[in-house]
């Protein structure tokens, strides 16, 4: 680097090489009603001040490498670093989306070979790796439903019908798709409403759309009656499969009669999400809806793997090239270091520390639903004491160091507290938690004005959270620099 403040004060912090293409064909290539007459108004910073900023920033984020977030419906696990150095191979990489075929055999395999692994998991016929999160697998199977209803001249099977337990992704792909939503309402139980669910079944049912196991963590028992009814009233079956870690390698929704199921590569099989992205939702489907599946799809003959395009049913291209690659690769990489037995170990921990938790601390708060869960369970935040609402109780954690649970959903417990530890979490990290959510509910009643005030030991306090979606200040205030 050359210089950081030079006598005049300016600052610099770019180390960029020396221009190698010719300057005189520039003229042709940018002509000059395309070029800037000013220079840019940007900030200058010099290295150690960008530095600066950055390891500030990267200092005010909580993340999965700092400790447990227990998010519920996230599934925030910790992803294994070797396989953010293999993502980053340069020949995956750096491989160009338009490269020919032939170039890139070894991609085109692994995208292969995870397709295997996955529709083994799921048990089902085929799968498509082109949807880039949960809810973009959603909308796929929801154009395949589709597809299949006008095919077969059922064009009025236009009911899509939706636990009131559902993930708020599913009505939206569920309607964006066409469908009009029939709510059914959960029993005591926290599960479908059998006889609510066979009255609404009649010829213009779609199908269902089932979240497993569902938002309270509970698994539907009468998973087959209710996928049996769905078939015999000519309607198909959606899982949302977002909660895997619940059963992966244990359990098939294949078996449980499923049509179409997405993964959501990104909580259950690494990759470290949250921010808005990278994610990965394939869509796996039983053979009725295979026909439709996006193009291309992976083929594979005697010269090879192609990108096959030549399927004429197909419902089209759900995303530009192949979906995110670096995400499939992570998720195929993990499936191969767990094994069968690793795979089967995620679901079983998940479960076992989702029930440690719940058993400790249905003590102290209410558990609406009070049965074994799968990998997350639902208390509410309600009489905890003076006023103290589930918004007061994730923001006093924050001053304790844990990032909060989902709160508010799902929406059928009031003041929900929706709590994932995960399967990586270690008895110390659960009971340290424990101990202090035990804290914050004994502080509700001795001190509730600690709960009202924090976070107190956060880089902000509490955000007006309206302004902050209606305003948001998104771009560098440039009016502020020098000309
Ligand atoms: C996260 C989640 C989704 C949506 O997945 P995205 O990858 O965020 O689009 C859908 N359903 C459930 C139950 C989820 O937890």
């Amino acid at each position: 680097m050359k210089t950081i403040f030079d006598a005049k004060g300016k600052r610099e912090g770019k180390v960029l090489p020396a221009l190698d293409v010719p300057q005189q064909g520039l003229e042709k290539l940018i002509p000059h009603s395309l070029r800037r007459s000013r220079k840019p108004r940007i900030p200058a910073l010099s290295e150690p001040e960008l530095v600066r900023h950055y390891t500030r920033l990267s200092k005010l984020n909580y993340g999965v490498d700092d400790g447990l977030y227990p998010l519920g419906s996230c599934t925030m696990k910790y992803n294994p670093k070797v396989n953010e150095d293999l993502a980053q191979l340069p020949a995956f990489a750096g491989a160009h989306p338009l490269a020919d075929e032939q170039l890139v055999q070894g991609s085109l395999a692994l995208l292969h070979e995870a397709s295997r692994f996955l529709c083994n998991i799921a048990g089902l016929s085929d799968i498509t790796l082109q949807p880039a999160a949960g809810a973009h697998g959603e909308l796929t199977g929801m154009f395949l439903f589709n597809r299949y209803f006008r095919e077969r001249g059922e064009s009025k099977r236009k009911r899509m019908l939706l636990p009131d337990s559902a993930h708020g992704t599913n009505p939206a792909s569920a309607t964006i798709s066409g469908f009009s939503i029939t709510q059914i309402p959960s029993g005591e139980d926290g599960m479908v409403d059998l006889v609510a669910l066979r009255e609404t079944l009649d010829e213009t049912v779609a199908g269902i759309m089932l979240t497993v196991p569902n938002t309270l963590g509970i698994f539907e028992e009468r998973i087959l009656e209710i996928t049996q009814m769905v078939h015999a009233a000519g309607g198909l079956c959606y899982f949302d499969g977002a909660n895997l870690n619940a059963f992966l390698g244990r359990a098939r929704p294949g078996d449980m009669g499923a049509d179409a199921f997405h993964f959501n590569l990104h909580k259950t099989l690494s990759t470290p999400h949250g921010g808005g992205g990278p994610g990965s939702g394939p869509l796996a489907v039983s053979q009725c809806l295979v026909d439709f599946l996006p193009v291309p799809r992976i083929t594979k003959d005697e010269n090879g793997y192609h990108l096959d395009r030549n399927f004429p049913r197909s419902i089209g291209c759900m995303h530009s090239f192949y979906g995110n690659f670096g995400v499939i690769l992570k998720a195929y990489a993990y499936i191969l270091l767990l094994g069968d037995d690793g795979l089967h170990a995620v679901s079983d921990n998940a479960v076992l520390n989702a029930n440690y938790l719940q058993e400790r601390l249905k003590k102290t708060y209410r558990l609406p639903y009070d049965r074994l869960c799968k990998h997350e369970f639902v208390l509410s935040g309600e009489k905890l004491g003076r006023g103290i609402t589930t918004f007061d109780i994730a923001k006093r954690l924050i001053d304790y160091g844990f990032y909060p649970p989902t709160v508010y959903f799902p929406l059928i417990v009031h003041e929900a507290l929706m709590i994932e530890p995960t399967e990586c979490e270690g008895k110390e990290t659960l009971d340290r938690f424990i101990g202090v959510m035990e804290k914050i509910a004994l502080e509700a009643k001795e001190n509730p004005e600690l709960l009202r005030a924090a976070p107190q030991h956060a880089p902000v306090q509490r955000l007006d959270q309206t302004r902050a979606a209606r305003h948001p200040i998104l771009t560098y205030p440039f009016d502020e620099l020098p000309e």
